[in-house]
């Protein structure tokens, strides 16, 4: 199975993504053994599950809080999301890492609250540059996958996002990404036994049809996680083109 996950990030009005899913809708040939998921900011979520109906377009929310409910001002929980329409959610995107203070600690309660509503979490690991240039890279995605210990989430995906190549053009060689890859399928089948060894992982980072075909031959990458080139509707149809 390979995904195309789109990553909205905090971008699209309401009457782009209509004409978001209107060109979709328009050229896609969905088939078998590519999904397809798009993960809006929560103001579009029953917008575009409404637009989604009759497609088997996945949408996904950005985040989630962990709690089900109470005094969290500014904040949405596992349930509200999928009430809204998305089946699944990123989780631990470096965004969020980033500039909400997500760490694992964080995380590993968001990841179980998922679970607990049956939304597939999407958890996003990566290094940054200044740990990848102090040859830390391996032992940081050690710590961030550490917290699937034990425990199986159903519809768990992987996305490996080397922050440096977010929205930089930069991507990773094919080499790096072979690499981690790699270590990843190690890492989740330590984890996770069975559950690990056919759990997606999918590469994000300045991927755009210019180099997802050659990314996609790498081993171990059942698809990316797109954020520039996930707005542009005919780019995301021509990625789905390339995945099938
Ligand atoms: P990018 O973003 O494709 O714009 O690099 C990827 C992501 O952050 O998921």
């Amino acid at each position: 199975m390979r995904i195309v996950a789109a990553n909205w990030k905090m971008n699209h009005l309401r009457a782009d993504a209509t004409a978001f899913m209107e060109t979709l809708k328009a050229g896609w040939k969905p088939v078998e053994g590519v999904v397809a998921a798009v993960a809006p900011p929560f103001p579009l979520l029953p917008l575009l599950q409404g637009l989604a109906q009759g497609t088997p377009l996945r949408v996904y929310a950005q985040n989630a809080h962990a709690e089900a409910k109470g005094a969290f001002t500014g904040e949405v929980s596992m349930a509200m999301v999928q009430d809204a329409g998305a089946c699944g959610v990123i989780l631990g995107h470096s965004e969020r890492r980033q500039y909400n203070g997500e760490t694992e600690a964080t995380l590993l309660p968001k990841l179980k609250a998922a679970a607990a509503q049956g939304l597939a979490p999407m958890l996003c690991v990566g290094e940054t540059l200044a740990q990848r240039d102090a040859g830390e890279t391996l032992a940081v995605l050690k710590a961030q996958l550490a917290i699937l210990a034990g425990t199986g989430f159903p519809g768990l995906a992987i996305a490996y996002e080397p922050v440096w190549a977010i929205g930089t053009g930069r991507v990773a060689t094919v080499a790096q990404i072979a690499e981690v890859h790699a270590f990843i399928r190690g890492e989740l089948k330590a984890l996770l036994g069975d559950q690990g060894a056919a759990t997606p992982i999918l590469y994000g980072g300045s991927v755009t049809p210019d180099n997802f075909a050659e990314i996609l031959r790498v081993p171990d990458v059942a698809g990316g996680l797109v954020g520039g080139a996930s707005l542009d509707p005919a780019k995301f149809l021509r990625l789905l083109e390339l995945a099938a």
